[in-house]
């Protein structure tokens, strides 16, 4: 198998695992893999790296700030395939450049363009472990750019994708995605597969293992990914496409999201467009909007929920307050203290009563729904946040994810 190692910056925080990354690259070559490696900086260097230009500038040229930040990752690289070629195992570290990687010119947020993957099939067929700095590429003139923050991810899915790669390994210090937050319900139990969709629906369970425009970027170019850890050998989770997963779980996971406020319109004026109206001004502000509820209207007037990330309820009360002057809205109140629960399943597609089971579980803690949303394979409560805890634990067993 052609296998890409990304190893992020805890798994190469200091030397001792450095050569401990080594130790398994050398293990993957030893069971007949060709194995091409993705490293991220080590741990709170890019970070220390980001303060030394906010010495001299508070608004530093992006164009240094990618010049300098890029360094973190060469630095990695150049000591893993150091210690390799020490260890006997023939390897060569590259830049993003050498690795052929063409981004757009947007300074210390670049998209990648294109991949050249000649150089990397070179040297692997030349018998050699290929080490890439990860988070960095050149624009069209040769200039090197960052992917933003946490870039090395989608960094080891494109290269991946280029070399046409069996399987993209991701190590981190977390061991898999879990069917919820093990610090919540302690029996979350660690999943062996599970689909792209599932995995950018669970995010809140997984953002911290994956970014979604890694798991995106991995679906769209058929990348099967795995995230496991680097500090034993327990197997990870793989993430896939949905034909690739026979036994469809019913539910797969239980997301909790408290990050959300309820924004509730009382006295709408019931006119054509007016929804347009808001919802444009809104999204003119950046405010990203996630539920939506609106009553059915009497005396020409309705009342129109919906909610937005806590950190956008200013915006959008900049927006809100617009209306109220203009009359057309009467009323306007603000929730803090609701939280949203999602159950998430491929299974749900094609069978019936999942959603009824969510809400009756629900009723069973007296516990009070006041939004719904669904999609196909999606079931989202808003409920009080001090609830939240006991609402996952109990989706969590009614589903039987602890079995
Ligand atoms: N070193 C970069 C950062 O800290 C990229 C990465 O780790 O993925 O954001
Ligand atoms: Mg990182």
């Amino acid at each position: 198998m052609l296998i890409v190692q990304k190893f992020g910056g805890t798994s190469v925080g200091d030397l001792e695992r450095i050569q401990n990354v080594a130790n398994r690259v050398s293990k993957t070559v030893k069971e007949g893999h060709q194995v091409v490696v993705v490293v991220s900086a080590m741990s709170g260097e890019t970070n220390k790296l980001v303060a030394y230009a906010e010495h001299f500038s508070k608004n530093p040229a992006r164009n240094d700030v990618d010049m300098l930040l890029s360094s973190g990752e060469r630095v990695t690289a150049a000591l893993l395939s150091i210690a390799l070629n020490e260890m006997g195992l023939p390897a060569v570290s590259m830049s993003g450049r050498r690795a052929g990687i063409i981004t757009d010119a947007v300074h210390t947020k670049a998209r990648i363009e294109s991949i050249d993957p000649t150089k990397m099939f070179d040297e692997l067929n030349s018998g050699k472990v290929v080490v890439i700095a990860g988070f960095q590429g050149v624009d069209e003139n040769g200039n090197v750019t960052t992917l933003g923050r946490g870039g090395s991810d989608l960094s080891a899915v494109a290269i991946a994708g280029a070399l046409e790669a069996d399987l993209c390994e991701i190590y981190t210090d977390v061991s898999g995605i879990y069917t919820t937050d093990p610090r919540i319900e302690p029996k979350a139990k660690k999943l062996d597969k599970i689909s792209y969709d599932e995995m950018l629906e669970l995010a809140s369970l997984g953002a911290k293992v994956l970014q979604n425009r890694s798991v995106e970027l991995a679906k769209k170019l058929n990348v099967n990914l795995v995230t496991r850890t680097s500090f034993t050998d327990e197997e990870g989770t793989l993430i896939t496409k949905e034909e690739n997963i026979m036994e469809k779980p019913l539910v797969s996971g239980i997301a909790l999201d408290k990050n959300q406020s309820r924004i509730s319109l009382m006295g709408v004026k019931d006119r054509p467009g007016i929804a347009s109206d808001i919802f444009n001004k809104l999204a003119d502000s950046s405010v990203n909007i996630d539920m939506i509820i609106q009553t059915v209207g009497h005396d020409g007037m309705t009342n129109l929920d919906f909610t937005v990330p806590k950190n956008e309820v200013l915006d959008a009360k900049a927006v809100m307050d617009k209306f109220l002057e203009a009359n057309e809205i009467q009323d306007i109140s603000y929730d803090d203290s609701i939280c949203k629960v999602s159950i998430v399943g491929v299974g749900m597609k094609s069978h019936t009563g999942v959603a009824a089971k969510a809400f009756s579980t629900m009723a069973a803690e007296n516990i009070n729904i006041s939004m719904i949303s669904t999609s196909e394979i999606k079931v989202s409560m808003v409920i009080s946040e001090k609830y939240a805890e006991l609402a996952v634990r109990s989706l969590h067993s009614a589903y039987a994810l602890d079995k």
